[in-house]
């Protein structure tokens, strides 16, 4: 079934055809399956709400959020929950090409009126209040969003000045955010073992030892800390702003569709190190084109029924054949899932 058209007498018999009510033609026309492939379902952009479409589409494609989501029954008395879960509902149901996000818009919107409509907004900033809303939500302390979403990082300090004594801080993430680089065109590698965010840097003289109850020289560091979570979301931080100005940081950053290891940035001396996969492949991408006051989102997603990727631009959905083109000078935010080791 190429085309969509298949001949009478080879494909269906006449009781098949008796029901279809079709006596006259020697072709008939017929949706493939091409055409109802759950998840692959458009959202229409409700005034510069492409920030939303492009979070939503990087979330649904999260196999084990939306897993979760659409187990959930009507009985839920969460209106955000609710409305995402329907709207999933229809965007996985496979008898639907486009859908209107307002009903889920309407409710965000409540809670967090700076995101009303017809207002440029920041994809990440939406997906982690988004996320952490669900969360409320779900109101009690460990829920899917932590358990799919939250890692821990480990900062270090250690002192140069004489005691060596080192200081750790940790604290919990939704998503990593890595500083960019404005001043080389491209990461000609895997970008995060160049990444000052799990570097060790030094800090001049601006770090209060209490040990030695002076300012030092000291080094720094971060570390992943076990376990890792399931769903990894990585912000490359692309826009600056300060008081003087904005801008948008355009450098190329090659990164991995699979086997992005996070092995070297854990801990060390962890005994559990050894047991768990430490290998990511990527799921999604948000993509920002044009500049900060006039931008657009598109977000390239693997579908999980048939691997395939896709480009969602709001309603219009369209298949990248090419994988190369998925990693581009646009990628702003990067959805990876930890591979099973089952
Ligand atoms: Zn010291």
């Amino acid at each position: 079934m190429e085309n969509g058209w298949i001949k009478f007498e080879t494909a269906l018999d006449d009781l098949t055809l008796a029901e279809m009510e079709f006596d006259q033609y020697s072709m008939i026309s017929f949706e493939t399956e091409d055409d109802l492939i759950p998840g692959l379902c458009g959202l229409t952009n409700l005034g510069n709400t492409c920030f939303m479409n492009s979070a939503l589409q990087c979330l649904s494609n999260i196999p084990e959020l939306t897993r979760k989501i659409l187990s959930f029954g009507n009985e839920i008395n969460a209106p955000i929950i609710g409305a995402y879960s329907t709207l999933i509902k229809t965007m996985w149901s496979g008898e639907h090409v486009v859908t209107i996000p307002s009903s889920l818009l309407l409710n965000i919107s409540e809670n967090l009126p700076r995101f009303r409509r017809y207002r440029q907004q920041d994809a990440q900033e939406f997906m982690n209040y988004f996320l952490h809303l669900i969360h409320q939500e779900l109101t009690s302390e460990r829920t899917l969003i932590t358990d799919l979403f939250y890692g821990r990082i480990q900062s270090s300090v250690k002192c140069l000045g004489g005691c060596h004594s080192i200081e750790t801080n940790e604290e919990v993430i939704s998503f990593l955010p890595l500083p960019v680089a404005n001043d080389i065109d491209e990461y000609n590698i895997l970008y995060l073992q160049s990444n000052d965010f799990f570097r060790e840097e030094p800090l001049n003289g601006d770090y209060y030892c209490s040990k030695c109850l002076d300012l030092k020289t000291a080094r720094q560091k971060a570390d992943l800390v076990l376990p890792l979570p399931p769903v990894l979301i990585i912000q490359l931080k692309r826009f600056t702003y300060d008081l003087d100005s904005s801008a948008k940081i355009d450098t190329y950053i090659d990164f991995p569709l699979r086997d992005l290891d996070l092995g070297q940035y854990i801990i060390q001396n962890n005994d559990e190190k050894t047991n768990v996969s430490t290998l990511y492949d990527l799921v999604a991408v948000s993509n920002h084109t044009g500049s900060l006051v006039a931008g657009h989102y598109i977000t390239y997603a693997r579908n999980d029924r048939n691997k395939k990727w896709y480009s969602f631009n709001d309603e219009t959905i369209r298949e990248i054949i090419d994988e190369h083109d998925i990693v581009t000078k646009n990628a702003y935010i990067l959805v990876y899932i930890q591979r099973t080791t089952l």
